[in-house]
């Protein structure tokens, strides 16, 4: 068969659970909680159900679930998005990605990742026929102990076939967020081009120590040109519900729906009630940032006692640790023998590079997921400190 995507196998995030399942690991690899989340958002569902919400929703989404993401984003970003028109409700981020990449790429367009880049991505923007053009984040050094991006090196990049520059803030890996002077260079090296910003937002809602999420919808010359994408599945901790949702102008939203409604026409009616209505209490979603810290606290402080050396993460569920006091294996092998001979299951960053073998996509780092129960991290500390 010739393959469309020949390169693509099966995901890490499968590959490494499954490693985790074979070995009995303590799994703080693929991004999802090991807890339940709120009971009443599942009585919601179930009580939707029952009211008879089991058919068709509208193919952009429940009318009352856009208008609650309306809300929410005007009262976070000061930006009004039409319900009716500029709000779209998907299969989960990964469907926003994927819809917005047919939607906007053609064949021989350029799109801009900054590496590392969540996998979907590649894939996506192979499929649409486009041409990824990777510019690197400055990886930690002396100077700085955590990933930075150099928009001089963004700038670089863009060419006239540049369609679209893909953003992933708060960052998965890295955990990196953007400050409002990565708006400002934003907004100067997209002025005056025709270029589409895809904004993949869906840890805006957990950062750490204080800071907050910049959202590209906070600014209107970023939100003219952007599709901003989260996801529910991060903020209410159903990440196996799929749903999601993008925020764009009319003229974007109108050619997304266009491939949204022959990919899957619409998403779950039930979910979409309930969390219309849960959304109708914020502190759900103000909430998470300190849920997480507190998390993040218990991991970051736990792995400072063990051999790793663990990185500032600034927002996401995900924290890197350098290895390089343990071991000089590549990071998949190294991923692969703390699963096998310590029973503790990571990520390894070099599975977010477009080339995850070559020297430079390895950098003796792994990811850990702390949206775990704190029994879970506390097991997962007590092997890693004899490593
Ligand atoms: N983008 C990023 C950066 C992610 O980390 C994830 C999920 N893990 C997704 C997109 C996909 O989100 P969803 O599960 O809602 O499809
Ligand atoms: N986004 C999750 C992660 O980064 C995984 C999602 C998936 O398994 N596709 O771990």
């Amino acid at each position: 068969i010739a393959s469309k995507l020949p390169d693509v196998g099966t995901t890490i995030f499968t590959t490494m659970s499954q490693m985790a399942l074979d070995y009995r690991a303590t799994n703080l690899g693929q991004g999802f909680p090991d807890f339940n989340t709120h009971p009443d958002l599942i009585s919601l569902v179930s009580k939707a159900m029952q009211e008879g919400y089991n058919q068709y929703p509208a193919m952009a989404g429940y009318p009352a679930l856009r208008q609650a993401i309306s809300d929410k984003v005007l009262s976070l970003y000061g930006r009004h998005y039409d319900p009716a028109t500029e709000v779209t409700v998907t299969s989960g981020a990964t469907e926003a990605l994927m819809s917005s990449f047919q939607a906007f790429v053609h064949p021989g367009d350029e799109v801009i990742l900054i590496e590392p880049f969540y996998d979907s991505y590649i894939p996506a923007i192979t499929l649409a026929g486009g041409k990824v053009v990777s510019v690197p984040l400055t990886p930690p050094s002396s100077d700085c102990d955590k990933y930075t991006i150099d928009w001089n090196k963004v700038e670089a990049a863009i060419s006239p076939k540049t369609r679209l520059i893909a953003l992933n803030f708060p960052h998965n890996p890295t955990g990196i967020i953007l400050s409002e002077q990565d708006l400002d260079a934003i907004e100067r090296i997209t002025t005056g081009t025709d270029i589409i910003l895809l904004s993949d937002e869906v840890y805006e809602h957990i950062v750490f120590n204080g800071k907050k999420h910049l959202s590209l919808a906070s600014r209107k010359s970023l939100a003219e040109r952007s599709l901003v994408i989260s996801s529910f599945g991060k903020t209410y901790h159903t990440t196996g519900w799929k749903i999601g949702y993008v925020c764009a102008p009319e003229a974007l939203t109108v050619e997304l729906r266009k491939v949204h409604q022959f990919a899957v026409f619409t998403v779950s009616s039930p979910m979409q009630v309930a969390l219309a209505q849960f959304m109708q209490q914020p502190e759900h979603h103000e909430n998470l940032s300190a849920f997480y810290q507190d998390k993040h606290d218990l991991l970051l402080a736990g792995l400072q006692q063990t051999r790793f050396r663990p990185l500032p993460s600034e927002g996401s569920f995900f924290l890197l640790a350098d290895y390089s006091r343990i071991s000089d294996m590549p990071e998949i092998e190294f991923s692969l023998w703390l699963t096998q001979e310590h029973g503790v299951t990571v990520i390894p960053v070099s599975a977010f590079y477009r080339d995850p073998s070559a020297p430079d996509s390895n950098h003796q780092l792994v990811r850990f997921c702390f949206a775990k129960q704190d029994h879970t991290l506390n097991a997962a500390l007590e092997k890693l400190a004899k490593v």
